[in-house]
């Protein structure tokens, strides 16, 4: 099974990957958590990407699609993926698109998890307070990444319902809700 992930920040993508990825076998692609692991790593890749991350503004759609192209040949693909993330602009989602038909690969299916603006806000806040670690966890970023959310990646939400592969879901319920809205979706 190969699926998508989408909602803006604090939607809950990440929560419901990791549970679909222990449910299904699938492996979890997260390309914020990969364009961290690659700043903390001190790469050559982490240097140019950290100031972009700690902004909120979006890595270059070439780096990005490099890095999963590059990642879903691997082995632990084979059974399928959840990409969390990725794609976050139509050039992103057209290159998925050409990478998968490269590989004669479909998507089962792209799901939007919907979350109020206020909510956002509130969740990226607790979890500021809660855990601390990410550069991009305050409300001045926060800002700029709904921003570049709403203004960059949401016009992938037609471009997806236009191929008729969209399924939405209401995000502002439990995490138990949201993952049983998700499992109705993948029966
Ligand atoms: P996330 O953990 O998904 O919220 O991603 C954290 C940050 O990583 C984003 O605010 C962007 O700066 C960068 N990023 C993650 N995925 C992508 C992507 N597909 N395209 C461009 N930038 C990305």
């Amino acid at each position: 099974m190969r699926l998508i992930l989408l909602g803006p920040p604090g939607a809950g993508k990440g929560t419901q990957a990791r549970r679909l990825e222990d449910l299904h076998g699938l492996k979890q692609l997260s390309t914020g958590d990969m364009l961290r692991a690659e700043i903390a790593s001190g790469s050559d890749l982490g240097k140019k990407v950290e100031a972009i991350l700690a902004a909120g503004e979006l890595v270059s759609d070439d780096i990005m699609v490099e890095m999963i192209a590059h990642r879903i040949a691997k082995p632990d693909c084979e059974k399928g993926f959840i990409l969390d993330g990725f794609p976050r602009t139509v050039a992103q989602a057209e290159a998925l698109d050409d990478m998968l038909a490269n590989h004669k690969l479909d998507l089962d299916a792209v799901i939007e998890i919907k979350v109020d603006e206020q909510e956002l806000f509130d969740r990226i806040q607790k979890r500021a307070e809660e855990d601390g670690t990410r550069a991009d966890d305050t409300v001045e970023v926060m800002k700029n990444r709904m921003d570049v959310y709403k203004n960059q990646t949401a016009p992938i939400i037609p471009y997806y319902e236009g191929k008729g592969m969209l399924k939405t879901v209401d995000g502002m319920q439990s995490i138990d809700d949201v993952a049983a809205q998700i499992d109705s979706i993948l029966l």
